[in-house]
Formats: C-alpha cells, sequence, structure tokens
C-alpha cells in the first residue's frame, strides 16, 4: 500500500518572518491519523532555520534543486550532501521552471537524480508537457522522454528509491487543474512504462500530481488509483490552504 505525500514547493517565495509563521502553523496542523506524509521544500537560505522549526515534528524537509557534481568549482552551486547536511531528506529534480527558463535537460536532470541518490537523498522527479505538447497528441512521447532519460542513468533500481510528479505545465500556477480522469491516465502511463522495466518497482513507487492543487480538488485527485499525493506549489504558502490539502489526503 502506497502511502500519500503531500509536498510543498516553495519557489522563490518567503522570508524569515513569514516562513516562521507558516511552518508552526503546519505544525500545529498536521492531520491526525498518519495516512499522509508532509514535505516543505523552502529556497536554498532558508533551509537550516526551517529544519530547526521542524524539528521534532513529522514534517520533512526538502530542497527544489541540486547541483548534478558532488563538489568542486561550481559557483553558486549547491551539492546533494549539503543538502542531506542540512537536514533534507528530498529535493525535487526536473521541475518544468528549472527545464523552462534554466536550460536544464533531461540528461542534466537525470545527472542531478542520480547525484541526489548518491548522497542518499529521494529525488521528487518532475515530469509533464506543455500544452501544445498536449494538444499534439504528443503528451506521453514527452513524458517517456523525461523518465527514460533517468531510467537510462539510474535504472528501475533508482527510480525505487524516488517519487515521480507528473506536472502538465499548462496546469502550473494557472488555476487549471488536469481532472481526475486525465491526471490518473497519464499516471497510470507512467507506471506501465516502470513495469516495463520492473513490476515491483512500478507498483511501488509513489507518483505525485502538480498543477493548481488546491483544498477543493485535492480528495478528487488523491482518490484515483495511481496518484499518491501532490506536489504543490501556490498553495503551500499558506498554511491553511496547505493542510486543507493534507486533510484531503486522510479521506481518501
Ligand atoms: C509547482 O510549481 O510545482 C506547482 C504545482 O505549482 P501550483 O500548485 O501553483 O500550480
Amino acid at each position: 500500500m502506497r502511502r500519500i505525500l503531500v509536498a510543498g514547493n516553495w519557489k522563490m517565495n518567503g522570508d524569515e518572518a513569514a516562513n516562521a509563521a507558516l511552518v508552526d502553523g503546519i505544525v500545529a496542523g498536521v492531520p491526525e491519523g498518519g495516512q499522509a506524509d508532509l514535505l516543505v521544500c523552502p529556497p536554498f537560505p532558508y533551509l537550516s532555520s526551517v529544519a530547526v522549526r521542524l524539528s521534532g515534528s513529522a514534517v520533512m524537509l526538502g530542497a527544489q534543486t541540486v547541483s548534478e557534481h558532488p563538489k568542486g568549482a561550481f559557483t553558486g552551486e549547491v551539492s546533494a550532501a549539503m543538502l542531506g547536511e542540512l537536514g533534507c531528506r528530498y529535493v525535487i529534480v526536473g521541475h518544468s521552471e528549472r527545464r523552462a527558463l534554466f536550460g536544464e535537460t533531461s540528461a542534466t536532470v537525470a545527472s542531478k537524480f542520480s547525484a541526489a541518490l548518491d548522497a542518499d537523498l529521494t529525488p521528487i522527479l518532475c515530469v509533464g508537457e506543455t500544452l501544445d505538447d498536449r494538444e499534439a497528441g504528443r503528451t506521453e512521447a514527452v513524458i517517456d522522454e523525461q523518465l527514460d532519460a533517468v531510467l537510462g542513468q539510474s535504472g528501475a533500481d533508482g527510480i525505487r528509491r524516488a517519487v515521480i510528479a507528473y506536472e502538465p505545465v499548462w496546469a502550473i500556477g494557472t488555476g487549471k487543474t488536469a481532472t481526475p480522469e486525465q491526471a490518473q491516465d497519464v499516471h497510470r502511463h507512467i507506471r506501465s512504462r516502470i513495469a516495463a522495466h520492473d513490476a515491483g518497482i512500478a507498483a511501488g513507487v509513489q507518483i505525485l500530481y502538480g498543477g493548481s492543487v488546491k483544498g477543493d480538488n485535492a480528495e478528487g485527485l488523491f482518490g484515483m488509483p495511481d496518484i499518491d499525493g501532490g506536489l504543490i506549489g501556490g498553495a503551500s504558502l499558506n498554511a491553511d490552504d496547505f493542510l486543507a490539502i493534507a486533510g484531503a489526503a486522510t479521506r481518501v
């Protein structure tokens, strides 16, 4: 039985005061019952202070990206080992904003994924199509290319130690959510693509949905058989909104 994971991607938002209020609000309101695991991914400069505020709570810490290199002359980069030392257990790789705005190719993302595994972090691999891709009937081909780059480098065994997030680019920050059925179709496809390598790993891997998830649409999404939680952007910046999504996870 796969657990539900609700992960907040804060992107480049927050400051010390706002983060303190957000984290304290989340920690105080973690739904009882333990059906869902909660994770927050603040910007790099705040990882330490958020880690301190989370200590003793069940809410986990992650980062939003990582260097593909282990160490050395890579000005401005942050290694997976550094993230581990700061208390991160997860790191997002291949978010569509990184792919579109910072030129990350599927090969780069695969290297970041592998670097995360090498440091015992759990990579959250984001995959997803643009609206043009969807309208041209290329959704599965795009997802396959993104997934295969990682499968080629880290194998199915790498996927066993990871989480996947299906994030249709057209649904991110737009208020347009994929319907539960649209999302389920792609999640099923992702699982079957992995099953071609290893059926057991495919059955066990968590696949999150991301793209304008809110308290009022989370339950329908999380109730689908291949959707195991959400990667949340905008709604992760407000404790009540984030907790409403976590609460939905306890009802499915
Ligand atoms: C995201 O950026 O990963 C995301 C899902 O954002 P939002 O929830 O705001 O659509």
